[in-house]
C-alpha cells in the first residue's frame, strides 16, 4: 500500500495541515486551499463522502453527537473529540492515504448552529511517534519542515518498503521496493562489511517482522572513516492498518552527497526557514526539474519594521518575524518553499501556482492574515517583488535581480503592495515611456531622476511656460508620481495657470486659496514650503476647514508646494491624489518639492515681468 499516488513530476503532493469548518450535515463552510484543490468540483459534498465508508460513518456519528445539540456543543468546544487515520478519495481517481484527521467543536456558529472543525494532514509514518508523544497537529507541520528524517512504511504481508522524505511540505519517495532487495542494495552501496551498520539494519528488520507496536531502537556504530554515528528508529503499526509498520528513521549519518539545503545547517535559527545559501542552491537544483512550468520568485520585506522594533522592542520584533515566517510557510504550503534572507527580508519560491491570478490570490490571503493579527496595535504589512520563471529568465541571478527591482519599486510606490516584474514596464526601454499612464506603475528611481533632470532643464530654459503650456509635461509629472491631478496656481492664489487631471477647477473658491491653513500636514524642513498629507483623515480634527475643502474635491492625499513672499502666498503647486490615501517615499517627496519650488519661483518671475 502506498501513502500517496505520485503526480506527474514524480513528487507526491500531500496535504499539510488543512483545516476546515464543518456543518452538522457534513458539508464544509470554509477550508484551506488544499481542500478545494483536492476535491475540485465535488466541494459541495459532505466531507465523509471523501472517506472510506467505515471511517466516514465514525466521523458522521461524532459530528451528529457533538453538533446536533448547541448546548452540548458549547460544553465540548475546543476538545479533541475524534482522531482517525484514514484515506481521502477525491472521487476523481486521486487517493491520499495515511491521512491523520481530527475533529473538534469550534466557538463559531452559522445561523445559530454550532460548527465543527476538522484538521487533516498527511501522516506518513508519523503515527507511532505521535502515539508516544501526543504531539499535536500544529506541531506536526513544523516538525516536517524542520526535520530531515526519513519516514518509512513497511507492509508485513507483501514485504514492500517505501521510504519517504519530507522537505518543505513535499514528500519525496526515496525508495519503493522489496525490503530484502532494499537491504541488499544499501549494503552494496554504503555498508560493505561494516558490522555496526549491519546491526542497525538487523534491528530494523526485526522490528518490522515482529510488527512491534512501538519501535524505538537506538544503534551506535562507527563509519569506516572512524566517525561515531547514532541512528534511531521510532514507530509502530499504523492504527487501522495492522499489516503496516511505519515510523521515522533519524540518523545523524549525513550522507556526503546530501545537498546542503537538506541539512539542519541550512535552516535559519530564528524561524526554521531555509537560509539564503540554501534557497539559492535549492532553486538551482529545482529549475531544470520544472521543464519550463511557471514558477514565481517572491521577495518579501516587512514594511517599516524598524518602527515595530522601536515602538514595541526587539523581542516583540522577533515574534513578528516568526509570525510572518509561519504565515508564509502555511500559506505557500506545498506549492513552494520559503526562506529568510536575514532581518525582515524573506523570499518564497512558488512552483505550484500556475497563473498570475492564483498568485495574487495567495498574496491576498497572506495580506489579510497579517493585517488581522495585530489589529488595533499596528498594521503589519509587507512589500513584495516578484519575478517569474521562465519568462523573466532561467538563471537564478536574473530572477533574483528582477524580483529585487520589483520589490524596490513596491517600496517606492508606497509599500503594502506587490509588484510583478514586467520587462516592458520595468526593463531598460527608453524613449516615449512616459506616454503611458500604466508605466507609472513601474518607474525606477533612476528613470525618475532622469525625468526630473530634463524637466528642470526645460523649466530653466523656458520658464514656467514649459510646464503650464505643455500638457504632455503635465501628464508626465502625473505619470511619474502616479498622481490623479496637478495644478499650478499663481497671482497670489487667484489665478489657475494650469490644471491637469481630475481636478474640478470650476469648483475651487479661488479667493479662499490664500488663506490655506496647512495645520496637520507634515512639512519639509528649511526654506522649503512643501506640505505633505498622506491621508486626509489625519487632519479631520485639527484642521476641519481644510479637511472639508479637500474632501469636497475627493482628494485623499496631496503634496502642496507654496511659494511665499513675506507672508503672502505667491503661488501654489499642488500634486493631488484623489479618493485614496497615499504614502510617498521620501525620494518622491524630495523630487516633487524640487519641481514645486522651482515652478513656484518661476511663476513669481513671470508675474514680475
Ligand atoms: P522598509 O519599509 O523600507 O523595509 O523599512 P524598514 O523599517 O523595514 O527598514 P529595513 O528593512 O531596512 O530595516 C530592517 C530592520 O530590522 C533593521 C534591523 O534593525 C532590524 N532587524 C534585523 N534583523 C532582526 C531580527 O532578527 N529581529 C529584530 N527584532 N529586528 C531585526
Ligand atoms: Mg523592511
Amino acid at each position: 500500500m502506498k501513502l500517496d499516488r505520485k503526480n506527474e513530476s514524480g513528487n507526491v503532493t500531500a496535504p499539510v495541515m488543512v483545516t476546515a469548518l464543518i456543518r452538522k450535515d457534513g458539508t464544509i463552510t470554509s477550508a484551506g486551499e488544499w481542500h478545494y484543490t483536492f476535491v475540485g468540483k465535488n466541494s459541495g459534498l459532505p466531507f465523509y463522502d471523501f472517506m472510506p465508508a467505515s471511517d466516514g460513518n465514525i466521523l458522521a456519528a461524532a459530528i451528529q453527537k457533538y453538533l446536533s445539540d448547541p448546548g452540548y456543543a458549547t460544553m465540548e468546544q475546543g476538545k479533541l473529540l475524534l482522531e482517525l487515520v484514514t484515506e481521502l478519495d477525491n472521487r476523481n481517481g486521486y487517493i491520499c492515504s495515511g491521512i491523520y484527521l481530527s475533529f473538534a467543536v469550534t466557538h463559531e456558529t452559522e445561523n445559530g448552529e454550532p460548527l465543527g472543525k476538522i484538521c487533516y494532514s498527511a501522516l506518513s509514518g508519523f503515527s507511532g511517534a505521535m502515539e508516544n508523544d501526543r504531539m499535536k497537529i500544529a506541531k506536526y507541520r513544523y516538525f516536517m519542515s524542520m526535520r530531515s528524517d526519513i519516514y518509512f512504511e513497511y507492509n508485513t504481508v507483501t514485504n514492500g518498503l517505501v521510504l519517504y522524505k519530507y522537505f518543505n511540505g513535499n514528500c519525496f519517495v526515496l525508495a519503493d521496493s522489496d525490503l530484502d532487495e532494499y537491504i541488499e542494495s544499501v549494503q552494496e552501496k554504503y555498508v560493505g562489511d561494516n558490522p555496526a551498520y549491519r546491526e542497525e539494519m538487523d534491528a530494523l528488520i526485526r522490528a518490522f517482522k515482529d510488527r512491534e507496536r512501538n519501535i524505538s531502537h537506538t544503534v551506535q556504530y562507527s563509519t569506516s572513516e572512524g566517525y561515531k554515528r547514532t541512528s534511531r528508529f521510532m514507530g509502530g503499526s499504523l492504527p487501522g492498518y495492522e499489516t503496516i509498520v511505519a515510523g521515522i528513521y533519524i540518523s545523524n549519518n549525513r550522507a556526503s552527497d546530501e545537498p546542503y539545503y537538506m541539512t539542519p545547517a541550512a535552516r535559519d535559527a530564528g524561524t526554521g526557514l531555509l537560509n539564503k545559501k540554501a534557497v539559492t542552491e535549492y532553486i538551482i537544483d529545482m529549475l531544470p526539474t520544472l521543464h519550463n512550468r511557471t514558477a514565481w520568485l517572491v521577495m518579501i520585506d516587512i514594511d517599516d519594521f524598524k518602527n515595530i522594533n522601536d515602538n514595541f522592542g526587539h523581542a516583540f520584533g522577533d515574534e513578528v518575524i516568526s509570525y510572518v515566517a509561519d504565515s508564509l510557510m502555511s500559506i505557500v504550503g506545498n506549492r513552494g518553499f520559503v526562506g529568510r534572507f536575514g532581518g525582515d527580508e524573506f523570499m518564497a519560491f512558488v512552483y505550484g501556482v500556475p497563473t498570475r491570478e492564483a498568485l495574487k490570490n495567495m498574496l491576498k490571503v497572506l495580506t489579510k492574515t497579517l493585517a488581522l493579527k495585530y489589529d488595533g496595535r499596528f498594521r503589519l504589512t509587507l512589500s513584495e517583488g516578484i519575478s517569474s520563471y521562465p519568462v523573466d529568465g532561467n538563471a537564478i541571478d536574473t530572477l533574483f535581480a528582477k524580483a529585487d527591482k520589483a520589490l524596490y519599486i513596491a517600496k517606492e510606490k508606497g509599500k503594502n503592495r506587490h509588484i510583478i516584474y514586467d520587462e516592458n514596464l520595468h526593463g531598460g526601454v527608453e524613449g516615449d515611456y512616459m506616454e503611458s499612464q500604466a508605466v507609472s506603475y513601474a518607474l525606477s528611481r533612476d528613470k525618475k531622476r532622469e525625468f526630473i533632470s530634463s524637466l528642470v532643464l526645460g523649466l530653466s530654459r523656458k520658464g514656467i511656460d514649459y510646464l503650464i503650456r505643455n500638457r504632455s509635461v503635465q501628464r508626465d509629472i502625473r505619470t511619474v508620481f502616479d498622481l490623479d491631478g496637478l495644478s499650478v496656481i499663481g497671482k497670489q492664489g487667484m489665478e489657475v495657470l494650469c490644471c491637469e487631471g481630475k481636478y474640478v477647477i470650476d469648483d475651487i473658491q479661488l479667493d479662499a486659496v490664500p488663506s490655506f491653513d496647512f495645520t496637520g500636514f507634515s512639512r519639509m524642513g528649511g526654506e522649503d514650503h512643501t506640505y505633505v498629507l498622506n491621508n486626509i483623515e489625519t487632519i479631520r480634527k485639527v484642521n476641519p476647514v481644510m479637511y472639508e475643502r479637500l474632501k469636497s474635491f475627493e482628494i485623499g492625499a496631496c503634496v502642496v508646494c507654496v511659494t511665499y513672499s513675506g507672508n503672502m502666498v505667491r503661488s501654489i503647486i499642488s500634486f493631488d491624489v484623489f479618493n485614496k490615501i497615499r504614502k510617498w517615499s521620501q525620494a518622491d517627496i524630495d523630487m516633487m518639492s524640487i519641481i514645486g519650488n522651482l515652478a513656484g519661483t518661476l511663476v513669481m518671475e513671470r508675474e514680475n515681468r
